[in-house]
């Protein structure tokens, strides 16, 4: 299932996408006759993520009613999509994730996950505009599978660990490259106002078995500049999971983003830096494209 927040007759709606339209979730329950569940109402993603079975196969019964032609839907290029989770408890990001991505720096592979985080101030949606903050002329995309978690917990073991994902979604991890160097952490250069664009929706993780099968594709104003297989991972999605939440509780719609592979704009010869009117397309199927244009 593909799970949206979005805007539309100035309410902020849960969606999910049925023959190429959104469907209203609690407009269908209505329909059917029963009372929305306030995290529905409330389009609470990350709520709904801390109960999946229940509201998830809710969700699918209402669609296979065979009244769901009766629903209130939308186009998808009507409404305002919204980032599916605006307010994250936790943004973990991982560095050097792909062999490629650290052999354009010179880097050599890490032996254990290198985390660092982003604020929740970062966050914005599928065709949001992000400014260039004056802080930064060296602003570049790093295109990134990110995993939203469902039943969290501590010491989840690698075997277990994709049982507590809820589901995928994209994320640009945006970065301000002379912040990230100068200030010898990365806190400031990943953190900036914006720089975390999410989604366009949560893709439910039934509907991707194994997240080391996808492939993950960055275009700046429609040139290819990465283009790798999510098997190329240093660390897989389970991997991070266990080691993360070895010492680190991981709560339902905590945000794991997993690396970008090669093809940065500041490893290119000449570098590429993001300039106000560039757009940013990341592309993951089977979760689609998240666009991002710089202002
Ligand atoms: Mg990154």
């Amino acid at each position: 299932m593909k799970l949206f927040r979005f805007e539309a007759e100035e309410r902020v709606r849960l969606g999910v996408e049925h023959e190429g339209r959104l469907m209203d979730v609690a407009g269908l329950f209505e329909l059917l006759g029963y009372d929305a569940p306030e995290v529905v109402r409330n389009a609470d993603l990350a709520a709904i993520s801390a109960a999946p079975p229940m509201i998830t196969t809710a969700i699918r019964a209402a669609l296979s009613s065979g009244r769901v032609a009766d629903a209130k839907s939308f186009a998808l290029g009507a409404v305002r999509i919204l980032p599916p989770i605006p307010k994250p408890g936790k943004i973990l990001c991982v560095g050097l994730n792909y062999r490629e991505h650290c052999a354009e720096q010179e880097r050599e592979v890490p032996k254990s996950p290198v985390l660092f985080a982003k604020f929740a101030n970062t966050i914005r949606g599928h065709g949001d505009r992000v400014e260039r903050p004056p802080t930064t002329t060296r602003m570049d995309f790093e295109g990134e599978l990110a995993v939203v978690m469902g039943g969290g917990g501590r010491r989840i073991p690698r075997e277990e660990a994709l049982r507590h994902v809820f589901g995928y979604m994209i994320l640009n991890d945006l970065t301000g490259r002379e912040l990230q160097k100068r200030d010898g952490q990365w806190l400031r250069a990943k953190s900036q106002d914006g720089f975390a664009p999410t989604g366009p929706c949560i893709v439910t993780a039934d509907e991707i078995p194994d997240p080391q099968a996808l492939r993950v594709r960055t275009r700046v104003n429609g040139a290819v500049m990465q283009d790798a297989p999510t098997s190329e991972m240093i660390f897989p999605v389970a991997e991070l999971i266990a080691f993360i939440s070895e010492g680190i509780t991981l709560e339902p719609g905590d945000i794991i983003s997993t690396g970008t592979p090669s093809g940065v704009g500041v490893h290119r010869d000449p570098p590429v830096f993001l300039q106000p009117g560039d757009r940013i397309e990341i592309e993951i199927q089977p979760i689609g494209i998240l666009a991002t244009e710089i202002c």
